[in-house]
């Protein structure tokens, strides 16, 4: 039963056959090669990743994004990015209790072991704060996240997916205001890397 093997964690969460390797097959480690658009490394296309995206998710698929991170540290490396910290894209607190293990905490843990730097959770989530729509400047994204304390100079942002790039955009936002400078992105799968090219990577340079 296929789909049995899958939901067990024996069979390949990326394209449901035998595992021989592990977390993800041989042959799927083979095909599945770390790209970079923009300032941000990814896995792969979210269409092609969804059975590993779910697998790192709800089934706390710990060897899956252990090799994740590797590939992912070292196309980051490899890109140039030398981030002084690694850090995610936090959820509410209850959310991450109750699935047990938290995707983007795990990736980024992952990834700064590899890199030899350290991982830090730099970011907290917090509630919509409908004064910020009262704003006049229009530009200005309500703060969906806060820091925790100062941001180094360079730091590497993980999610495990990207969609349209707001939730990175406000996370990095929140970063650049704690004092970085310039925010990486790695993430295991991306909708549409073009996205990825329209992001802030470094901290603006008007108005601070
Ligand atoms: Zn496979």
């Amino acid at each position: 039963m296929p789909w049995l093997d899958r939901f067990l964690g024996l069979a390949c969460p990326v394209c449901g056959g035998e595992l021989d390797a592990p977390g993800v097959c041989l042959a799927c480690r083979e095909k599945l090669v770390p790209e970079r658009a923009g300032d941000a490394v990814y896995l792969g296309r979210y269409r092609a990743l969804k059975g590993l995206v779910r697998a790192a998710k709800y089934r706390r698929n710990r060897l899956a994004l252990r090799w994740a991170a590797s590939r992912l540290a070292d196309r980051a490396r490899a890109a140039g990015f030398a981030p002084e910290a690694v850090t995610f894209v936090p959820t509410f607190p209850w959310r991450a209790l109750a699935r047990g293990q938290y995707a983007p905490a795990e990736l980024a843990r992952g990834i700064a072991s590899e890199l030899g730097v350290p991982f830090r959770g730099l970011l907290v989530r917090r509630r919509y704060s409908p004064s910020q729509t009262r704003r006049k400047d229009r530009r200005r994204l309500p703060q969906v996240f806060a820091a925790r304390g100062s941001a180094p100079p360079s730091v590497l942002l993980v999610d495990d997916v990207l969609t349209t790039g707001a939730t990175f955009r406000r996370a990095a936002e929140a970063l650049f205001a704690a004092g970085a400078e310039r925010v990486c992105g790695a993430f295991l799968a991306v909708a549409d890397p073009g996205r990825l090219l329209g992001l802030p990577y470094n901290r603006p340079r008007t108005g601070r």
